[in-house]
C-alpha cells in the first residue's frame, strides 16, 4: 500500500507552506512535497527549526522538494544559478531531514532538437555534478522525465538509462502519471516495471483531460479518476516494483487555483486514496 502525499503545486497561486502545512495534517497526508518558490516566501518570516519542529511534532513529513528545472545544456550563468538554488534546496532538506529534490530537464519552446546520445551525455554529467554536492547534505536527486516532447528527456525509459549509467545510491528516477502519459499515452508500461526498486524514489499521481498529445498540456491535470489516465495500471506497475512511498498528488490545474485550498486539499485526499 502506498502512502498519501501531496505536492504544493496544486494549490500554489491560492495557498502557502503555512497553510498547505496545517490542511494537509488535518486531511491525512502522510506526506508533503514543498516548492522552494514557497519556501522562500515562508522563510521570510519563518525559520527552517519553526519548519523543523512543525515536522516533529505532526504526523505529516516532507518528502521531496520541487523542483530543480532546466538541468540540461546550461551555459555557464545558467549553470550558476542553478547551483545556488540546488544547494539552498540541500540546505533545506538537510536542515528538516527532507529525503529527495525533484530535478527535471530542459525544456525549449520547440520540440527538443538534441539527439537522444547528447541529452544521455549532458544528463549524466549533470547528474553526478548535481549528486557531488548534495552528498554531503545527505539528500538525494530524483530525476523526472517531462512527457511532452519539448523536454529534451521525455521517457521512462530514456531517463532509467540515464539513471543507470548515473549507477549511484543516491540518483533515482520519479514516475509521474501525466508525464508517463504525454509520451505514447502510457503504452510502454513495461517501462515502469523495470526500475529497480532502489531507484524508485518519487511517485507524482495525477489524472488529465482526454485531449491529444501534443495539445495536452500541464494546466489540464485533474483529480484522480476524473480523467484519461489508466491510474489503477500505473499505480500497479509502482508498486510491482516495490515501491510502498507516498503517492503525491501534483496538478497545476487554474481551476483549482480559483478554489478554496482547504477544499481543493480535502478532495485530492478522497480522490487519491482510490489508488494507495
Ligand atoms: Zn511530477
Amino acid at each position: 500500500m502506498l502512502k498519501l502525499g501531496y505536492n504544493e503545486a496544486t494549490t500554489k497561486e491560492n495557498s502557502s507552506v503555512e497553510q498547505d502545512l496545517i490542511l494537509c495534517e488535518k486531511y491525512g497526508y502522510d506526506y508533503i512535497e514543498l516548492r522552494l518558490d514557497m519556501l522562500k516566501k515562508y522563510l521570510g518570516s519563518h525559520s527552517l527549526t519553526e519548519l523543523r519542529d512543525f515536522f516533529d511534532s505532526h504526523h505529516l513529513k516532507p518528502f521531496a522538494l520541487n523542483s530543480i528545472e532546466q538541468i540540461n545544456f546550461q551555459d555557464e550563468k545558467g549553470w550558476n544559478e542553478l547551483v545556488k538554488l540546488f544547494t539552498f534546496a540541500c540546505e533545506v532538506a538537510e536542515a528538516i531531514s527532507n529525503p529527495y529534490i525533484i530535478v527535471v530537464p530542459t525544456m525549449t519552446d520547440t520540440y527538443n532538437q538534441k539527439n537522444e546520445q547528447e541529452v544521455f551525455e549532458d544528463t549524466v554529467e549533470v547528474l553526478i555534478q548535481l549528486s557531488d554536492i548534495a552528498r554531503p547534505y545527505g539528500v538525494k536527486l530524483s530525476f523526472e522525465p517531462i512527457g511532452d516532447k519539448r523536454w529534451c528527456c521525455n521517457s521512462q525509459r530514456q531517463a532509467l538509462e540515464i539513471i543507470n549509467a548515473v549507477d549511484r545510491d543516491d540518483v533515482g528516477i520519479t514516475v509521474d502519471c501525466i508525464n508517463f502519459y504525454m509520451h505514447d499515452k502510457g503504452a510502454d508500461i513495461a517501462s515502469i516495471r523495470k526500475i529497480p526498486k532502489e531507484k524508485l524514489f518519487v511517485y507524482h499521481i495525477n489524472d488529465c483531460d482526454d485531449l491529444p498529445l501534443g495539445v495536452l498540456d500541464h494546466s489540464d491535470r485533474i483529480m484522480p479518476g476524473l480523467g484519461a489516465i489508466d491510474i489503477p495500471a500505473i499505480s500497479a506497475a509502482v508498486k510491482e516494483v516495490g515501491y510502498d512511498g507516498p503517492a503525491c498528488l501534483e496538478l497545476f490545474r487554474p481551476e483549482y487555483y480559483q478554489m478554496d485550498p482547504e477544499e481543493v486539499i480535502r478532495l485530492g485526499a478522497e480522490a487519491s486514496r482510490k489508488y494507495l
